[in-house]
């Protein structure tokens, strides 16, 4: 049944992405045909729902263009002021906002969310089999409270109400090893210790790690890593620590911890080893791999990922955003690098707004990238006008713009993509950056794209010497004149009883790497003194999990915290400077 069911969306992904144009067509179609008449879509389309005339009239917006919209909905105006059905409630995001959480519209689509599971699932199977026959998921979920907005309608992290579908919760005990009580526990550190015992006491069942983005694994290793002899000592006694308080949690663990002295001294002895390297496929040995998304400005955890993986494959299945699911991944064994996401053609009405940029081929784990030029772009006063799906052009970078069944027209995400190919007619994009995450003096721009690259090319310097890094952040600091960048890193090293010191020489090095690895525009400003040498600050391990717990008491789930790799907030700032443990910076110009 459960195979028949993937087959068929296997040949439901390889109809909708055959017939991309006319699938597209009809979701636009279908969209005017019932919102044309909305306040909103009214001033520009006079209630007509002609496509030419929405491509010509609505203007292509941000989140704040719509605020005002979604504020009058969320203070108790009728929604139709913006779709014609009424609003199921309110997605909370912060997915490209810098931290700024986001209302967005959301509407009844279980549909969507069964076809995007189901799609998902198809080609997990298609590549490790049928993973419900072989046991169980380890899968770190994390849900955050509703909030009431005025209207009544409540707005949820997508997340959340992903874990309240009673499809999901059925399947859980069967599928998953979290209990529901541990995935809505809101003490995130509660939660974390209570998925990891679960985790732990059914290792020998799990066939697949992960959660949603690849910092959230890497927080759960942390957790082990600082907590492992009291997880032991849990199962040992088959009594869970006094400081687990929350008694949802208490109770689901009390049916499944049972005193077991034999797998706490199993898992003893793994933890116990001088080296963690490949921890995870020693504690869970039945699992074949490690699902959470690796690409983009995620890429960055791959490094400390692989490092503790033991060799189980980096899985990103899926690009999707609060605002619509987007693409997904058919090909789960290629690395991080290659990733692309071919676009689900019925999920949203697409369109791509050529940007000018070097697209980078690929995300660099190592020095020595190449870089491809992008197509050459019409000139400055020209306006450059999106693109229908079918008319991409790979080796272009684009901006995603997306119109959506639940009131949003022609917005844009603020992700840049790259097109790579087409997977039959529906294309295909590998993820470059969050368009507003920019270091800015002057008139130089460093992108997300460019700092990580730089800061790939720079670290690779301290590879070899066992050090692994595991977070980034950076600011413009521009106190004195002239301003510089600040670059914020954790290092860890691999071998806890390596006692090695941190070589400020190789400290100064990485400096200077990531200045010769940053763009043109950046070296001229150096060597005009326009700005200041790079100062790179190295923080005390823990100082990104600080950031984290912060976002997280701020609204943000960790299902879906993106460490900033950009920070305009003082109050971060703060976090990050008060783990600040050495200053590195060079002046001399090495370019
Ligand atoms: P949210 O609104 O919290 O769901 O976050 C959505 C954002 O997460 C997207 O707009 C992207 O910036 C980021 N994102 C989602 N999927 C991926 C992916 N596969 N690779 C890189 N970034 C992603």
């Amino acid at each position: 049944m459960a195979t028949e069911r993937h087959q068929a969306g296997l040949e439901i992904f390889e109809y909708l992405t055959t017939n991309a144009h006319q699938i597209q067509e009809q979701v636009l179609e279908e969209i005017l045909n019932r919102n044309a008449r909305t306040e909103y879509l009214r001033g520009f389309l006079n209630g007509q729902c002609d496509k030419q005339l929405f491509k010509k009239n609505v203007p292509i917006i941000t989140y704040q263009d719509v605020e005002p919209y979604i504020n009058r909905i969320a203070n108790g105006e009728p929604s139709d002021i913006l779709l014609a059905e009424p609003l199921t409630g309110f997605y909370r995001s912060t997915g490209t906002s810098g931290g700024q959480p986001k209302l967005i519209p959301s509407i009844d689509e279980e549909d969507k969310l069964v076809l995007r599971d189901t799609l998902i699932e198809s080609v997990i199977r298609k590549h490790f089999g049928d993973l419900d026959k072989a046991g169980k998921r380890m899968e770190l979920m994390f849900a955050k409270p509703e909030i009431e907005t005025p209207s009544g309608l409540m707005a949820r992290t997508a997340t959340t109400v992903l874990f309240k579908r009673s499809s999901f919760i059925n399947i859980l005990p069967k599928l998953y090893t979290s209990p529901i009580e541990t995935i809505f526990c809101l003490d995130t550190n509660q939660s974390m210790y209570c998925q990891l015992l679960a985790g732990l006491i059914q290792r020998d069942e799990v066939v697949r790690i992960g959660s949603i983005f690849a910092s959230a694994v890497l927080r759960a290793i942390k957790c082990l890593e600082d907590r492992w002899k009291e997880l032991c000592s849990n199962i040992k006694t088959g009594h869970v620590s006094d400081w687990i308080t929350d008694s949802g949690c208490r109770n689901a663990l009390s049916l499944i911890l049972k005193p077991n002295p034999d797998l706490a001294d199993s898992i003893e002895n793994i933890c116990g080893c001088e080296s963690w390297e490949g921890i995870i496929k020693k504690l869970w040995p039945k699992a074949k791999y490690i699902g959470a998304i690796t690409t983009g400005f995620m890429s960055q955890y791959t490094a400390a990922l692989e490092f503790y993986s033991g060799g189980l494959p980096l899985v990103s299945s899926f690009y999707v955003c609060s605002e619509a699911m987007c693409g997904i991944n058919l090909e789960p064994l290629k690395r991080h690098a290659d990733v692309s996401y071919t676009i689900v053609p019925n999920m949203a009405y697409f369109e791509f707004l050529p940007v000018k940029k070097d697209c980078p081929t690929i995300f660099p784990d190592q020095v020595g990238v190449s870089h491809q030029e992008s197509k050459e772009m019409k000139s400055n006063n020209e306006v450059i006008e999106p693109v229908d799906l079918v008319n991409v052009e790979p080796g272009q970078c684009y901006e995603l713009i997306v119109t959506t069944s639940a009131g949003l027209y022609r917005y844009k995400i603020g992700d840049i993509l790259m097109a790579t190919g087409f997977h039959n007619n529906a294309p295909q994009f590998q993820f470059v950056e969050r368009q507003n995450v920019i270091l800015s003096i002057d008139a130089e721009k460093t992108s997300e794209a460019d700092l990580l690259r730089a800061v790939t090319k720079a670290k690779a310097l301290l590879d070899p010497l066992g050090f692994l890094l595991t977070g980034y952040s950076s600011y413009a600091d521009t106190s004195s004149t002239p301003g510089y960048y600040v670059l914020f890193w954790e290092l860890k090293r691999k071998e806890s009883n390596d006692t090695k010191e941190l070589d400020p020489k190789i400290m100064v090095e990485c400096c200077s790497r990531m200045e010769e690895s940053l763009n043109y525009t950046y070296k001229v400003y150096r060597k005009e003194n326009t700005i200041a040498p790079l100062e790179i600050r190295v923080v005390k391990e823990g100082t990104f999990d600080a950031l984290m717990d912060y976002y997280v008491s701020q609204g943000v789930s960790m299902s879906q915290y993106k460490a900033p790799s950009c920070i305009k907030s003082k109050e971060v700032m703060k976090i990050l400077d008060s783990g600040v443990i050495g200053k590195f910076s060079n002046p001399e110009i090495r370019f």
